[in-house]
Formats: structure tokens, sequence, C-alpha cells
């Protein structure tokens, strides 16, 4: 789930507005990329990983198991340059997309990329969203057991789920012709 979990992660900070060196750099070895510092992430490097964190949100972004696995595609042929199993740090038995010898950029691609095909196929495709609170934009990748999750997280969902109430409140308001409280505009 790393490369997921990653690719979760790098979309959400992109929509955040906090997509800093260092903020990046904190999520990149939190996935176990090897050689990360400040330095390796220079501009260049900041800016092709913000190009691929944008490809990255299509693949949540997608309606339909077609067009998901059509944009996982795109991704998976940018970003898988060969397939090996490893061991190391600790982790259990994961498939790589990437070598050592390539750079930090193509080996984000490579996680990212490889990770979400992998758990595409578990799920068939689906267990990937936006959340549904209008203005949130946070993506999410659902494990939970039932698969039906649509928010970010419980805060989104439940603020959601006040704002529905309300607007229901006041719309039976109007069909009943009761006078409603609104602000004056
Ligand atoms: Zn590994
Ligand atoms: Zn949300």
């Amino acid at each position: 789930m790393i490369g997921v979990r990653l690719a979760e992660d790098l979309v959400n900070l992109a929509c955040s507005g906090g997509w800093t060196h260092l903020a990046v750099c904190r999520l990149l070895r939190g996935s176990f990329v090897r050689s990360v510092d400040l330095d390796a992430l220079d501009d260049a490097t900041l800016r092709s990983l913000r190009d691929w964190t944008h490809q990255l949100r299509s693949v949540f972004d997608s309606h339909s198991v077609a067009a998901r696995t059509e944009h996982l595609n795109v991704l998976l042929e940018e970003g898988v340059r060969a397939v090996r199993l490893a061991v190391h740090d600790g982790l259990p038995p994961h498939l790589h997309f990437a070598g050592t010898e390539d750079d930090l950029v193509q080996r984000v691609k490579a996680l990212t990329s490889g990770g979400l095909a992998i758990f595409a196929v578990e799920a068939e495709a689906g267990r990937m969203g936006v959340c549904a609170r209008p203005g949130c934009g946070r993506v999410f990748v659902d494990t939970s057991k039932n698969g039906r999750r649509a928010y970010c997280s419980a805060k989104c969902g439940n603020t959601h789920a006040v704002h529905r109430y309300r607007e229901r409140q006041q719309g039976a308001g109007h069909s009943l012709g009761r006078s409603v409280s609104a602000p004056a505009r």
C-alpha cells in the first residue's frame, strides 16, 4: 500500500496548498524512497513531481472503470521501467518498478503508478475517489470493509451531513409555505 498511500498523500498535499520542499521531502522519506533530502529536491524536481501528481489525481477523479484503467495505463507507460521482487528495510516482499539507478522522479513515478495498478487489480478499479463534500477536493483510498467510502475524512462526512440536513429543513419550510428564517441578502 506504500505506493498507493504516497499517491494519495501527494495529491492531497498539492490540493492543500502546502506543497513545499520540506513537505514533499517528508512524504517521500515516509514512503521509503531512497536518497531523498532537500538538496535532491531542487525546483526542477519539485516541478516534475507536481506535474506527475496532477496526473495521479486523474486516477482518483475517474468516474468509470474504463476511464480509470485508461488513466492508469498512461501512468504505467511512463512509470514502469522494470519489475523486480524486492525485500528490504523489514518490509514484506513487494514489487519494484524502477531500478535504484533511476533518478528520484522516475522512482516516485514507478512507486506510485505500480502501487496504484496493483491496488486497482485488487479493488477492481474501484475504492478510490474524490471527497464528496463540495469544495473539499481531497482524494481518498477506500480500504473499509464495505467499500462505500465517499469522504476524505469523518470530519468532511459530518460537515456535509449537517449541511444537507439544513438544506432539507429549508426546503421543507418552503414547500409547506412556512416562513423560513434565512439571512437577508
Ligand atoms: Zn521497496
Ligand atoms: Zn473532504
